[in-house]
């Protein structure tokens, strides 16, 4: 069973802080955001026996779990509370369906405004397809979030690092953007086909600054 408040994590890590820098005598610690009251599921796609697409050596279920952390990170930064799906390279269940099943499970008991699956794209036929793209499920209430997230994502990321700025955001049939009544997408944050997206996930600065264009978007759209 993974159900993780990340915020009693970060909780219990800055009041060992607080102990740790009073002990040495340190004046200044670690203080956390102020909290917005407000809360977000953050999903890593994929994970253990799931390792989603690869290429180039670069496995889309480990990369998924690193964006997914820095997405956290920004989001706590910004007083809003996060709820992760898995934080370790584990599948949470032994067949697709029920590993989608438990991760539905966390996001009906998690008491979130919205919910951002966080994947990767690979399209080996037409290896020069680039970018981050939102999907969402046309039945559901992604609609507008994936809209309005994708906007500034082409503002922020794919205007800088691809050139372009007309990626739209994509209706599909995906049980994660469907599985609970929470405006919920999917972000794939890049083509692990393309060499140029590879090599940008590769980079810790350019993982930081697209999750903090998520962050930006999402603080904006739920504040
Ligand atoms: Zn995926």
């Amino acid at each position: 069973m993974v159900f993780l408040s990340r915020k009693a994590v970060a909780a219990a890590a800055v009041a060992a802080l607080l102990v740790a820098a009073c002990s040495a005598g340190i004046a200044a610690a670690f203080m956390p955001a102020e909290s917005t009251g407000l809360a977000v599921v953050i999903d890593a796609g994929h994970g253990g026996w799931d390792g989603g697409v690869s290429a180039g050596g670069v496995k889309e279920s480990e990369l998924n779990l690193e964006l997914a952390e820095t997405l956290a990170d920004e989001m706590e930064r910004r007083g809003i509370a996060v709820v992760m799906t898995r934080d370790d390279d584990v599948a949470l269940g032994e067949t697709k369906r029920s590993d989608m099943e438990a991760r539905a499970a966390i996001i009906a008991s998690a008491r979130a405004e919205c919910v951002v699956s966080v994947h990767l794209n690979s399209f080996p036929s037409q290896p020069s397809r680039r970018g981050v793209q939102v999907f969402y499920d046309d039945t559901g209430r992604g609609g507008a979030l994936a809209a309005a997230l994708q906007a500034r994502l082409n503002a922020r990321i794919n205007a800088a690092y691809c050139g372009r700025s007309d990626l739209q955001p994509q209706p599909g049939d995906f049980f994660i953007t469907k599985c609970s009544a929470l405006p919920s997408v999917i972000v794939e944050c890049g083509f692990l086909s393309n060499a140029e997206d590879r090599r940008l996930l590769s980079r810790k600065s350019y993982r930081k600054e697209l999750c903090g264009a998520i962050a930006d978007a999402l603080e904006e759209l739920l504040i």
